[in-house]
Parts: structure tokens; sequence; C-alpha cells
């Protein structure tokens, strides 16, 4: 699967906020936005003036990156929402938090998206107790995430067991069992991203 392989801390000097695409070290003065919160290149320090177009196509790849997804995944995924009957944007960012790599990062599996995402397609999870590593499986209500009986006497799942995460509330866990359950759809008050979804659906319905 493509994926972008670039500095990511790039990513958020260029969107002007802290996108946490890194984990712990995000929670750290070692932010490249802490340090340089300024857009990235030569004429990053200059105060541009930013066109209604501008505008959205910010809002677009900030979402891109806040899920880790390139241009044909997102395109994908907002195709699928404009076809289900409903706001467009709301469907895309439902659809967005339940691929199976954002429920696992939700449920406190990893620092960032990105390790989720890992941890995804190294085969550590189980759907209705069958094996899943693809990251972009969407789940669905009453399903039920658990870590495999290998991996749970890892370090790293150990480490995650002890230190639980507080979940949306479309997600409930347990996590001494190593177990998550998609409780209902979640709704767009839960779904805690800095991204205006209005705009990104104005940019791809032009
Ligand atoms: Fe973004 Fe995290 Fe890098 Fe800060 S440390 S710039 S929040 S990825």
């Amino acid at each position: 699967m493509a994926r972008y392989t670039g500095a990511v801390c790039r990513l958020c000097r260029r969107e002007g906020l802290k996108l946490f695409l890194k984990g712990d070290r995000c929670f750290t003065d070692k932010c490249a936005i802490a340090r340089r919160g300024y857009a990235p290149g030569q004429h990053g320090q200059s105060r541009k003036k930013i066109s209604n177009y501008g505008l959205q196509l910010r809002e677009k790849q900030k979402a891109k990156r806040i899920y880790g997804l390139l241009e044909k995944q997102f395109r994908i995924n907002y195709d699928k929402a404009e076809r289900v009957k409903g706001i467009t944007g709301e469907t895309l960012l439902k659809l967005l938090e339940m691929r199976l790599d954002n429920v696992v990062y939700r449920l406190g599996y990893g620092s960032s998206r990105k390790e989720a995402r890992q941890l995804v397609t190294h085969g550590h999870f189980l759907v209705n107790g069958k094996k899943v590593d693809i990251p972009s499986y969407q789940v669905a209500v009453n399903d039920v995430i658990t870590v495999s009986e290998k991996s749970r006497a890892s370090e790293t799942f150990k480490v995650f067991a002890e230190n639980p995460k507080t979940l949306p509330n479309w997600l409930s866990g347990n996590p001494e069992n190593f177990e998550g359950k998609v409780i209902s759809e979640p709704a767009r008050a839960d779904i805690d991203v800095p991204v205006n979804e209005t705009l990104i659906v104005e940019l791809y319905s032009k």
C-alpha cells in the first residue's frame, strides 16, 4: 500500500497546527510546531492571503494527513460518502473514523495512527474472532476487536493494557481482556479532529 514517506513534522508545519502524527514526541518540547511554528520552505515565514480554494484545499490536506491517507484512498472514501444518504462531510469523517487502524488507535493501541496501522498490518488484531490485517477495513456496530492471543504476551501490548486511554462515546473497552467493542456509529460531536468537512465537500463538488 502506498504511503507518505517524507518528514511528518513538515506536514504539521504546513497546516500550521499539531496533527499529532508522531505519538509521544508530539507532547514534548521537541515538537516542530513548538520550535518552528511556521510553514516549511524558503517562503514559509511570509504572510500570504489565502484564497477560498486554498482554504478548501488545506482542509482536505489536513484531514488526509490526520488519518494518514494518500489522495486516492481519501477520494475513494469521499466517493463512498457521497453515495450514502445524509450529510456527505459527516459521513466522510464517520467512514474515516471507522477504519480499523483508527479504531485500534482510539482503543489505545499505538501512540499515533501510524503506529496503530503498523500493528494492524502485522496481524495483531482480530475482528469478531477473525484475523484482519487490512488497515482500511471498515468496522461495524457490535464488532468486537481483540488482540490475538499470541500478541498479548508482548511487552508492547502489556504497556497498552496498563495505560488505558479515555474512549470516545462510540467505543467501549476492556483493556485487561485486550478487547474493545463498537457500540454505535460515531456522531460528529464524537469526532475530535480539527477539520471543517464542509470545505472538503465544497472542494470536491466543483
Ligand atoms: Fe506534528 Fe507531532 Fe511533529 Fe509536533 S512532533 S510537528 S505534533 S508530528
